[in-house]
């Protein structure tokens, strides 16, 4: 008969470390609904922004990215310049 496994205190307390650290993780990957245009412009739904849109004609030369460059090959850290809001907070409008 084999002994049952039963976790030690130290293998509990990685576990809960591991399942702490994963979160922030899983909130960074929140990625933004894209639309079936790949040149489709994105609005920024953050409601204290202006709103700024992004144009892929136009990319965000500010910040290294030519015009041509489609939301989606964004950076997934790329924010919206007006306010600050993550990628993720932008929608599709075409
Ligand atoms: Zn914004």
């Amino acid at each position: 008969m084999q002994p049952q496994f039963t976790p030690t205190r130290r293998q509990l307390l990685r576990l809960a470390a591991t399942s702490v650290l994963t979160l922030p993780a899983a909130a960074a990957a929140r990625e933004p609904v894209y639309s079936d245009n790949p040149d489709s412009r994105y609005i920024c739904v953050e409601p204290d922004c202006s709103p700024y849109v992004y144009d892929p004609a136009v990319g965000d030369p500010d910040r290294g990215f030519p015009p041509g460059t489609r939301f989606q090959d964004l950076p997934g850290g790329w924010f919206c310049p007006d306010c600050g809001a993550p990628k993720w907070q932008f929608a599709a409008l075409d």
